[in-house]
């Protein structure tokens, strides 16, 4: 039979879990097929939702967002696992994308930050970076997106949902059983509930006239992005090593070109051996008081950061564009009133953005996908998909939209002065690292206990807060830190003042790790993550921290790390191994059972989702809304619609 996705050509299915034809109902329908729609669509598919997911462009195509911090890649590992989706799973480090995905994506092994100032080369003891996870739990991964959402697109299809591509719903209206949709080319779909993960062109915000004007947000820049190829590695350039001091070389990590006013990413494809990628994805960010729009082509503009900056300058001197600029003139940040409403969900991509600074979208994406997938399943069998469902997810989404726009707003601010970012990147790091062991923690029980529970506490606090917001410590000493930065930019302190106050802060800290050196401005390259830190920091974590980091982050036992690191030793091992002999054996002989590939055996049906009691839900379904108290925050229902009425 002809066969175009899970569809045939007459419009049969053969969907493993019966999907919908365009004339049926589908549980859900999701506007948007890029990573975050089609991930939703494989783990709701995946357990018996008929879900649509329609992409309005063709795969494989262009899309930013390139870069993973580990709370994401972690992430990917649970959310995997809970849902019996390995493929998400892979997703979860540099080693398996490689080995299962593809070979187009980068490693990134740190977040190298290089400080410049106009006219000056940088000065190697301004240079800042904090490493990202080893081997069995990282490293990070430079996605090239176009492949990476291809094949998320493909496991949706794979696991019974209905992939469409080049559609494009125009018509959006409610009726039927909850939403009657129209492409651009006049077909009629039918949903009981509507997922726009349709990003910064969201469908339904349009609609609904979702977003606000002007955006809540303080951050405010405007970008311009594209891919090059021949951007010389910053370590051929750069300050040398020996005396910036940085563990990893800058190429193989996120390199951040910061300054007064802004900041450029490099990303690069290309920088591992197994890579068939030469690209590397360019970008600047601009803060539109210091840098107002003039109408310039991004190239211009470009060009004339190189010529303020010389020291970012010589990583350029070869790169040729591969793909165009694109370039955002106007406010880079959008924000909503509202994202949970009656009968449908905006991903957070589709909901807010603030800035690329950090790689945080991923981070929100994978988290909100995570929760509203099991909402959504169980919505699915129950036939109910009221608001209640699914309005924390409001809550959740909203603060932690805010929590990042207050950080990376400071961190503007902060580039004022070397001193005072190299306080806050601090701030910064401590709640990248909070908020990474809470997955892994998880996730490394969840080896050892084969638990899956456990799976479930990722909706908990503190793990579900993205970089460390659900630990009251932590977010206290945000708060506190942040006030300094705001001092500062008063002209109530000055930039000595304000960063020696956030070291004292980050010094009386009770929860980090000692061996991190959070607190001691002369390690400007913090802790690396390889196995004999590790150890330390283990036996920090079980035997002499707190009992509340003992009991969140460190109930993992004496051999389980070591198994994991071994098992992973061994994966490497066993394709190095396989892929040699097929070398050899295809030189002698003709025969071979590779078509026996376990990719044709048929889908073994998922484990059940794990789910937090009904009770846990109540208490953590309290929405957020800015300025108000916790527990005077109610959530704001029309009954007679069923509404979520906008604050
Ligand atoms: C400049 C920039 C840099 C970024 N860098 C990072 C980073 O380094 N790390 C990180 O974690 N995050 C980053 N992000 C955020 C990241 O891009 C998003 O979090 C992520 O792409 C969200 O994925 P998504 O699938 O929800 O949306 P998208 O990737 O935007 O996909 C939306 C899809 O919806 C489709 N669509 C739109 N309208 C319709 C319609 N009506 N019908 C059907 N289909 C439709 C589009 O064709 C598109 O394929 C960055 C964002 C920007 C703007």
């Amino acid at each position: 039979m002809n066969l175009i996705g899970n569809r045939s050509v007459d419009g049969g299915n053969t969907g493993n879990n019966g999907s919908a034809g365009s004339n049926d109902v589908y549980d859900v329908a999701i506007l948007g097929g890029g990573i975050g729609g089609s991930m939703l669509a494989a783990l709701c598919a995946r357990h018996g939702v008929r879900v649509l997911l329609a992409e309005a462009q063709m795969h494989p195509r262009m899309a930013i967002g390139e870069s993973t911090i580990p709370q994401t890649a972690a992430l990917y590992r649970v959310i995997g696992a809970r849902y019996d989706v390995p493929e998400i799973d892979y997703l979860g480090k540099f080693q398996s994308v490689r080995q299962h995905v593809s070979l187009n994506c980068g490693v990134k092994r740190g977040f190298s930050f290089v400080y410049h100032r106009p006219g000056e080369e940088p000065k190697p003891k301004e240079c800042t970076a904090l490493p990202t996870l080893t081997p069995p739990v990282g490293p990070d991964i430079h996605f090239y997106r176009q492949d990476i959402d291809q094949y998320m697109f493909q496991t949706a299809i794979k696991y019974g949902a209905d992939g469409r591509m080049l559609l494009k719903m125009e018509g959006i209206e409610r009726g039927g059983p909850g939403w009657i949709l129209t492409s651009s080319k006049g077909e009629q779909f039918q949903a009981k509930y509507l997922v726009d993960a349709g990003g910064m062109n969201s469908p339904l915000s349009r609609k609904f006239g979702l977003r606000e004007e002007p955006c809540r947000m303080r951050t405010d820049t405007r970008s311009a992005y594209a891919h090059m190829i021949g951007v010389t590695p910053y370590d051929k350039v750069g300050p040398p090593r020996s005396e910036h001091g940085l563990l990893y070389p800058m190429h193989e990590t996120t390199l951040h070109h910061i300054f007064d006013g802004g900041w450029m990413w490099v990303i690069p494809f290309d920088n591992h051996p197994d890579s068939l990628n030469p690209v590397c994805s360019v970008g600047f960010t601009l803060d539109r008081d210091k840098f107002p729009d003039t109408g310039r082509p991004a190239a211009e503009e470009f060009a004339a950061l190189l010529e303020r900056f010389p020291g970012i300058a010589k990583q350029f001197r070869q790169a040729r564009l591969v793909r165009d600029w694109v370039k955002v003139g106007a406010r880079l940040q959008w924000s909503s009133r509202q994202v949970i409403g009656y009968r449908y969900a905006l991903l957070p991509h589709a909901a807010g953005f603030i800035d690329p600074l950090f790689s945080t979208g991923l981070a929100m994406t994978i988290t909100f996908v995570g929760s509203i997938a099991g909402r959504l399943i169980e919505a699915a069998r129950a036939d109910d998909f009221s608001t209640k469902r699914f309005y924390y997810l409001e809550g959740w989404l909203q603060r932690t939209l805010d929590h990042f726009d207050r950080l990376v707003y400071c961190s503007y601010v902060s580039w004022a002065d070397f001193d005072l970012w190299n306080a806050w990147f601090r701030v910064w790091a401590l709640g990248n690292i909070l908020g990474a062991l809470g997955p892994i923690t998880l996730y490394l029980r969840y080896q050892q206990d084969r638990n899956p529970a456990l799976l479930a506490e990722v909706e908990k606090p503190p793990y579900r807060g993205l970089a460390g917001i659900d630990l009251e410590e932590y977010a206290q000493l945000f708060e506190q830190a942040g006030a300094h930065v705001d001092a500062f930019r008063e002209g109530r302190a000055s930039a000595k003042q304000a960063s020696e106050q956030i070291f004292r802060l980050l010094a009386d800290f009770p929860l980090s790790p000692k061996q991190v050196h959070i607190a001691d401005p002369a390690y400007r390259s913090l802790n690396d993550w390889t196995l004999p830190k590790m150890i330390r920091i283990w036996t920090w974590g079980r035997f002499f921290a707190p009992e509340k980091v003992r009991r969140l982050y460190f109930q993992i036992k004496t051999f389980t790390y070591p198994t994991y690191v071994l098992r992973d030793v061994w994966a490497e091992l066993a394709k190095a191994g396989r892929t040699s002999w097929a070398l050899i054996r295809d030189i002698a002989s003709a025969f071979n059972l590779e078509w026996k590939h376990r990719r044709y055996d048929p889908i073994a049906e998922a484990r059940p989702v794990p789910m937090q009691p009904e009770e846990l839900y109540k208490e953590l379904d309290v929405p957020y809304r800015a300025g108000v108290k916790k527990e005077e925050s109610e959530p704001i229902v029309d009954k007679a619609r069923e509404t979520v009425v906008p604050s």
